[in-house]
């Protein structure tokens, strides 16, 4: 009996593997633990397990891929960093791994990178060049998933967003070029790459203006950094503080919100407000702008102690206190929703939610509710000049309910936490006029396209743009979907 003929994913290791450079690889995966175990990413809250992982190397690799996948009609994912909850795909797909193109080139006052590049190792490769770049606020995420959506981070208050601090991108289309995009090439194309770019096309290469680290406000490179603990009954004087401080100063940044935190001597945790500031600027400076909060008498008494003394941290540092919020594996998601104020009752209904919600399901601890709080008029002024496909530019607070949990069972109790703590958010109290303000990059998966792209005109050119460059939709057929 002759053999069945071998699909084309079956076939994909002999077929695509001799048409990639020496270093690109293909693997085949044949069952969940070997998946897992090979190829983490931030969460495993909806993961699937795909028939091949293609590791490519260069440029000529990821043509080479996206022109076989596309003529044997293989779906495909991207994988950057692997923060996104969505970057998945099962047994009908493959993953395209970026992990191994990282390479930097440096200009005088640029920098252009291959897709795969880390946040932290891009700040790391400029810094001892006396430069610094826009860029996230956690170091493990990738820079292409981060800024191809619009990019916050916390230099947006001096500088704009990430994805506006893009010169030009080279991109790979649907039809399988190679194209420059760029304010003068394609321009279409760079207004939608910018908020919506992982939607329509295959990005290889980003450059990024870069800014002298004087930028940040110090002749070292050095920047001021605090992190403070307080107790439940500070917190309708904390949120006030928080309000008052107006984040219209580019200088300051900072997150707040609840975490719980395990106690020193036990393993017992328990509930805190936690502030991680951020000042680029001199310490006295730093002092007076935050003295609101500072004066609020933080407690030293946990596990892990926060910083009994400001200090002053190397810019590439900016991003270490995140460190474990990156960590991959768990079941993680996030319910993110833009504010243009903190309700103090409303902030106190949201601190009970979680306190409960973690008590009942311990397993659950690690969840948190932050809010990233930046000056948002740098990025007002950018938008004014430079429309992108970014549409929020009027949301002044990023809210970001963020479960993370173990145990499968779980997920009920957490899902249903989440979306409380997300409706809460959408009170009037919280200013944003009872809209869902849906960045893509913080989404849970269920928002609505009009809530993710802010107007029905902006969904109408994206979904022109798509049937122009994208009419399969190859790319990025992310929830909510442009279809
Ligand atoms: C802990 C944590 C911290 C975060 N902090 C920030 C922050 O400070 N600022 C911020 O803006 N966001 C932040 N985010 C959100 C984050 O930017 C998004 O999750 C982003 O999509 C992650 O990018 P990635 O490359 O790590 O993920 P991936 O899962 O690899 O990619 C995300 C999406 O982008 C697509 N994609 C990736 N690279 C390309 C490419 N080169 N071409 C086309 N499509 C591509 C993928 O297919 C996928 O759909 C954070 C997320 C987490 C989990």
């Amino acid at each position: 009996m002759m053999a069945a003929a071998k699909t084309p994913l079956e076939d994909i290791v002999e077929s695509l593997g001799p048409r990639l450079s020496s270093k690109g690889q293909t693997y085949l995966i044949s069952d969940t633990k070997t998946f897992s175990e090979t190829f983490t990413s931030w969460s495993d809250f909806n993961k699937k397990v795909p028939s091949a992982v293609i590791k490519i190397h260069t440029v000529g690799d990821a043509l080479e891929t996206v022109l076989w996948l596309t003529s044997n009609s293989v779906p495909f994912v991207i994988k950057a960093g692997g923060h996104g909850n969505f970057c998945t795909i099962g047994k009908e797909g493959v993953i395209i791994d970026l992990s191994n193109m990282k390479r930097v080139t440096l200009h005088e006052d640029s920098v252009t990178v291959e897709a795969g590049i880390l946040t932290d190792e891009l700040i790391s490769t400029l810094y001892p060049q006396g430069r610094c770049v826009v860029s996230g606020g956690c170091g493990g995420v990738g820079v292409s998933g981060s800024c191809l959506a619009g990019g916050l981070g916390p230099l947006i208050g001096l500088h704009g967003l990430i994805s506006d601090n893009i010169l030009s991108a080279r991109v790979i289309t649907a039809a399988g070029e190679l194209i420059e995009v760029s304010k003068t090439k394609n321009p279409d194309l760079f207004w939608a790459l910018r908020g919506a770019g992982m939607r329509f096309g295959f990005v290889v290469e980003l450059t990024f203006r870069t800014y002298p680290l004087s930028t940040l406000g110090s002749d070292d490179g050095s920047i001021w950094e605090m992190t403070l603990m307080w107790g439940e009954e500070q917190l309708e004087d904390l949120v006030e503080a928080l309000n008052g401080l107006g984040w219209t100063k580019g200088e300051a940044m900072g997150y707040f919100g609840f975490v719980h935190v395990k106690e020193k001597e036990s393993d017992k945790i328990s509930p805190v407000c936690l502030a991680i500031l951020h000042y680029f600027g001199p310490t006295s400076a730093a002092e007076e702008y935050f003295k609101p909060l500072l004066s609020l008498s933080p407690f030293h008494a946990l596990s892990p102690p926060p910083q009994a003394q400001p200090v002053r941290i190397p810019y590439n540092l900016i991003n270490a206190l995140q460190v474990p919020s990156q960590k991959h594996g768990g079941f993680k998601s996030l319910f993110g929703v833009g504010v243009q104020r903190l309700s103090v009752p409303g902030m106190r209904k949201i601190w009970d939610r979680y306190t409960q919600f973690v008590s009942t399901n311990p397993d659950a601890y690690q969840s948190a509710v932050l809010v990233e709080l930046f000056s948002v008029e740098k990025v007002r002024e950018v938008g004014r000049k430079d429309d992108t496909a970014f549409p929020h530019r009027d949301v002044n607070i990023w809210a970001l309910p963020q479960l993370w949990y173990n145990d499968p069972s779980t997920e009920p109790a957490a899902t249903k936490f989440g979306n409380e703590v997300r409706k809460m958010l959408q009170d009037e109290d919280f200013g944003s006029g009872g809209k869902v303000k849906a960045y893509v990059n913080f989404n849970r998966g269920d928002e609505s396209i009009i809530d993710t792209y802010g107007s029905k005109e902006r969904v109408a050119r994206l979904q022109e743009l798509k049937k122009e460059w994208d009419p399969r939709s190859l790319f990025g057929d992310l929830v909510p979907s442009l279809k």
